[in-house]
């Protein structure tokens, strides 16, 4: 696989870019590893995110109704669409993934360009509902990855982890060494599945809670009554009493989605007010 991607490469005077986290797949088995977990249906239509050579791309169209293929380097672009001219069942455009909306598909499948992971997660999980995915099959890198399946009370638990969780159930999957991309990346990476879940949890207003996570998450090891009370203003007794009840002694990297929810229910009037996007 790395001889055919270092001819292409050069045929279409493509050096890999740092800044677009141009890591290309070379590995047989990994390749396997992704199309096991994406489970791909002859019916599905699949979005791809960042096609690089199209590596991923081809190996998905052969058994899914199509692919769509979003990538942002017009070198790669022309390369993709020249390589794939006969196969009508792919779609190529040519765009930044976080300036389009994410079209209505089955399944998403990507190498993630890690410099953009929590903007592509936040993105995906967001739009879930209007784009009807019901599967999304992402490798990432390892460190990044631990932060989407997290529990309460560890340390790769973070706003992120609450995002994601909030809308999908995340399952790890298979680790990945540096050496099966090229140019390898620094560190390890792993495929992570995720899948919507079928009732998420409500809240009167989504924004307005995951405003309140990501303040209360810039001091995580803190306190979280105290925080909730500094940060948030929360000023009014009976409130304070209400919210010890759910939060205890916990601090805030050890609280539960549910007491998150809890937490906003409780002092959304507050949080509602200051905050305008
Ligand atoms: N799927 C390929 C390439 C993975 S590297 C493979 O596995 O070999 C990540 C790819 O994402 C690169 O091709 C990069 O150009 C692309 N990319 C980076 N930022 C992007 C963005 N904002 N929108 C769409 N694609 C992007």
């Amino acid at each position: 696989m790395l001889k055919r991607l270092l001819k292409e490469l050069e045929e279409y005077r493509i050096k890999p870019k740092k800044h677009l986290s141009q890591h290309f797949l070379i590995d047989k088995k990994v390749l396997t590893w992704i199309i096991e977990a994406l489970n791909p249906h002859i019916n599905d239509i699949v979005l791809e995110i960042g096609a690089g050579t199209g590596i991923l791309t081809e190996e998905v169209a052969k058994r899914v109704r199509k692919v769509i293929a979003v990538e942002i380097d017009s070198k790669l672009v022309k390369l993709l669409r020249e390589k794939f001219k006969q196969n009508s069942n792919i779609e190529i455009v040519e765009a930044d993934i976080l300036k389009i909306k994410i079209p209505p598909c089955d399944k998403i499948v990507s190498n993630v360009p890690y410099h953009i992971s929590s903007q592509i997660i936040e993105k995906i999980v967001k739009e879930q509902k209007s784009s009807g995915w019901n599967k999304a099959v992402l490798t990432l890198q390892l460190e990044f990855a631990r932060r989407l399946y997290a529990k309460p009370g560890t340390k790769e638990y973070s706003r992120i982890t609450i995002l994601t969780q909030y809308y999908t159930i995340v399952k790890p999957y298979r680790v990945i060494p540096p050496r099966a991309f090229y140019p390898s990346p620094e560190v390890k990476s792993q495929i992570v599945i995720m899948k919507p879940k079928n009732t998420p949890p409500k809240v009167e207003d989504e924004d307005k809670f995951f405003h309140m996570v990501k303040i209360l998450f810039t001091q995580k090891r803190k306190k979280a009554l105290k925080v909730i009370r500094d940060k948030l203003g929360i000023r009014d007794h009976t409130t304070l009493a209400k919210i010890a009840e759910i939060v205890g002694n916990l601090r805030v990297y050890q609280l539960s989605l549910e007491q998150l929810i809890k937490v906003y229910n409780y002092c959304k009037e507050i949080i509602n007010q200051q905050y305008s996007p």
